[in-house]
């Protein structure tokens, strides 16, 4: 679905991201681990177009969405993104927090925009919080419905950066068990997270970076069962 070809990205004199090479195949999870500032972030951002690339190219289904000719509101409907925190709009309900886009860009009407987003809210146990405000939800409550908000829009992939992170550690649970709901419904995302035991869980393949390189990438089993690198043995040892 997604592929990234020989992408490099510089910040100034900083080198990012040393042409990296990544396949996200359809229906797989894919868990980006590693230190803090090896580029996880500017992987997604670069993937969703939210930094351009300094060279190098990202391919959706097989169209370069890097190409200055193309739509980046168009590609960024086709990838869904959720942060760490901040990604609901705190002056709209979560109702519509969730049907903007859809009503917008998929032209969705009002009715079937509000039918859908309620069905998923539903699934989730959150149905009685259509109406509330962001601020009236917990950390826990808001990231769900953030990734309620991101697959409304029906992306073919889902990035999703440290989506945990800035939660309590009992509200954790609750919004990585979205994301394992997803992966069963087949969804394909591209994971940053610092949460080892789910990333290998959850992945199809790992990677793990270090200073902006892809220095080891494979199975779960293999990456953390069998890491080929010093580095990612001194990165996995140092976590417990
Ligand atoms: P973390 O685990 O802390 O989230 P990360 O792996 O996501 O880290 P990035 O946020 O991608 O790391 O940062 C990679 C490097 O790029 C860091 O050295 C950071 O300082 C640098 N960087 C990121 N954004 C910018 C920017 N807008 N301008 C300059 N440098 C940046
Ligand atoms: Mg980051």
């Amino acid at each position: 679905v997604l592929r990234l070809e020989s992408v490099r990205k510089t910040f100034g004199e900083h080198v990012i991201l040393h042409d990296v090479d990544l396949d996200v195949p359809e229906h797989t999870v894919t868990a980006l681990i590693g230190a803090s500032g090896s580029g996880k972030s500017t992987l997604l951002r670069c993937a969703n177009l939210l930094e351009r690339i300094d060279d190098g190219a990202i391919f959706l289904d097989g169209e370069e969405i890097t190409d200055p000719a193309v739509k980046e509101d168009e590609v960024r409907r086709k990838i869904g993104v959720v942060f760490q925190a901040y990604n609901l709009f705190p002056h709209l309900t979560v109702l519509q927090n969730i049907t903007l886009a859809p009503r917008r860009v998929l032209r969705q009407s009002k009715q079937a925009a509000e039918a859908h987003a309620l069905g998923l809210l539903d699934r989730l146990g959150l149905a009685a919080k259509a109406r509330s405000y962001p601020d009236q939800l917990s950390g826990g409550q808001q990231q769900r419905v953030a990734l309620v908000r991101a697959i409304a829009n029906e992306p073919r992939v889902l990035l999703l950066d440290e989506i945990t992170a800035a939660l309590d550690p009992e509200l954790v649970g609750e919004v990585l068990e979205v994301v394992w709901d997803l992966k069963q419904q087949g969804m394909t995302m591209v994971i940053a997270t610092h949460e080892m035991a789910f990333a290998r869980d959850v992945a199809d393949q790992v990677c793990f970076l270090a200073d902006g390189v892809i220095l080891e990438q494979g199975p779960p089993a293999q990456v953390f069962g069998a890491p080929q690198h010093e580095r990612t043995r001194r990165f996995l040892s140092r976590l417990d």
